[in-house]
């Protein structure tokens, strides 16, 4: 018997988990030595210039007043006056502690006075060995390294691979099911008046969704000071860009002047634009051509699907890889992290559907939103547990049809689009995700302008989404790349994706059901 996913990904994190804290090789302590220090005195204008050096590591040059020195260095005292040899002997304080950390990326020692936080002298970063000084590299051959260090190395490796499968499969499935989506709505008649409401609904809401988003992650902060592995470097566009230039150049990137290079560099944008025209074209060709092409896509859809399923069924195997480098070089800090993101997240998503989407109905579609909650719950608790809005897609018609009472005319075309294209709790999740990586990224400003840009390529994120699990993990590189983000920081929020997931596909069905009774109150059934 096979263990169902979700349950696959939880052992995956717990044992990770483990296997991390155990090996451990992140944090090599060494033994405390003495060092021999050289110490130069030379007068200086208000007071004594001290040199220290330490076996040709650590280096100190400080003006000190005569009383601060006589404290600091009490069995120099005498030697206040005119000083100008070097003295070769133990400084008074012997305690030394050397750490070697390293996560696979860089190598960092960490070289402190004495065992008090506060003592730490320096801390060396370098990318490898070779960048170290002769003094360190010594220390670092003699002590850094080992088998704990090859799996940390190891476990990126496989985590990095795992990701770029994700990557590998986004734009094929951003294509297919943009294409199915537009063209499985059948005639042309009912993209008229139809289906201006029914985009507006659908912007409307992600639009609202994101701003909860946005006012949650700026009010927990859950990124704020954390460290995540793989966050290490920001690839911040040079120069300032002004919102009002991005935004044209958003605009801009609508229009692919070729769409075959769009696919090729990645252009979502584009490639999403392109999608909706290509669907949008193949109805109104219609005949034996739209006929063959809308075959052709559906096919497509249907193997693009199970391939982005299959590599989601290895993502154990990522989470694993993951866990191990998040925790062996940071220990169960990464933890608590999570923790304040996945709340974040869910408060989020808890405004939206509770406060936000009842007054829709309450206020524009004018019905009772507990009555309606109720009319949809199989639909919502099918959504919860599969995390699909596709595979949910079935029940949410009955729902709304038997049990809400929204004519068939209305669900028929709302429903198929909007689970692929209208995807609330996904649009929230992209923009508090990035946001949290953002503020744990060492130097990314998170401005007001990234924050906007981050709303409208989530808007975009969630509107490329297929509707099944995990897909808006897969769409998260629109997200990252529109702000100069690095892909790898996405790495560890993998491991509580699938908890998120069944949470935001909820709200995203509840959102397009919701979206049925709007529609339902403005084009009721002739
Ligand atoms: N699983 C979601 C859905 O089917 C998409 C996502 O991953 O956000 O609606």
């Amino acid at each position: 018997m096979r263990l169902p996913l979700h349950i696959q990904i939880l052992i995956a994190l717990v044992a990770g988990t483990l296997i991390g804290v155990l090996v451990n090789p992140g944090d090599v302590e060494l033994p405390d030595r003495e060092f021999e220090s050289k110490i130069a005195l030379s007068p200086a204008e208000d007071g004594i210039l001290v040199s220290v050096e330490e076996d040709g590591i650590d280096s100190l040059e400080k003006v000190y007043t005569r009383d601060a020195f006589e404290a600091a260095f009490p069995s120099l005292a005498g030697a206040y006056q005119g000083a100008k040899v070097w003295v070769t002997e133990p400084l008074s304080v012997s305690n030394r502690r050397v750490h070697i950390v390293e996560d696979g990326k860089t190598i960092a020692i960490r070289y402190a006075r004495s065992y008090r936080d506060e003592d730490v002298v320096s801390t060396t970063k370098v990318k490898k060995a070779a960048d170290l000084s002769d003094a360190w590299q010594g220390f670092y051959n003699e002590h850094g390294g080992g088998a704990g260090r090859r799996i940390t190395i190891a476990a990126k490796f496989v985590g990095d691979l795992f990701l770029r499968l994700l990557k590998m499969v986004t734009i094929p499935l951003i294509v297919t099911s943009l294409v199915t989506g537009v063209a499985g709505l059948g005639n042309t008649s009912r993209l008229g008046s139809m289906f201006g409401k029914t985009m507006t609904y659908y912007i409307a809401t992600s639009l609202l969704a994101i701003t909860t988003g946005l006012i949650m992650v700026n009010i927990v902060q859950p990124g704020v000071g954390a460290e995540l592995p793989g966050s290490g470097e920001a690839m911040v566009p040079e120069g300032e860009q002004s919102l009002g230039s991005i935004f044209v150049g958003l605009v801009d990137n609508m229009i692919p002047p070729n769409p075959i290079q769009s696919l090729a560099n990645a252009e979502f944008l584009s490639i999403i634009t392109f999608s909706i025209l290509v669907g949008v074209f193949i109805i109104r060709t219609g005949g034996k051509s739209g006929e063959a092409l809308r075959t052709f896509f559906n096919a497509a859809f249907d193997v693009m699907m199970n391939l982005t399923l299959a590599v989601i069924r290895l993502a154990p195997i990522g989470v694993l890889g993951f866990m191990i480098f998040a925790t062996s070089t940071q220990g169960l800090e990464i933890f608590k992290t999570l923790g304040w993101y996945m709340l974040a997240v869910f408060l989020a998503l808890v405004v939206h559907a509770c406060v936000i989407l009842p007054l829709i109905l309450k206020f524009v579609a004018k019905r009772s939103p507990i009555e309606y909650a109720k009319a949809m719950s199989p639909a919502l608790m099918t959504a919860f547990s599969t995390a699909s809005s596709n595979g949910t897609l079935p029940l949410t018609l009955n729902s709304v049809e038997q049990r809400a009472g929204v004519s068939n005319r209305v669900s028929s075309f709302v429903l198929p689009l909007g689970a692929t294209i209208n995807m609330d709790g996904t649009a929230l999740y992209e923009a508090v995700a990035v946001l949290f990586i953002a503020q744990a990224t060492p130097g990314f400003a998170v401005t007001l302008d990234q924050q906007i840009i981050v709303a409208l390529t989530a808007l975009l994120a969630s509107i490329g989404a297929a509707g099944i699990p995990h897909a808006g993990l897969v769409m998260m590189a629109i997200v990252l790349q529109a702000v100069g983000l690095p892909l790898e920081a996405q790495g560890i929020i993998i491991a509580v994706d699938r908890v998120l997931d069944m949470c935001r596909t909820t709200v995203n069905v509840w959102s397009d059901s919701c979206g049925c009774a709007v529609l339902n109150r403005f084009e009721p059934a002739e």
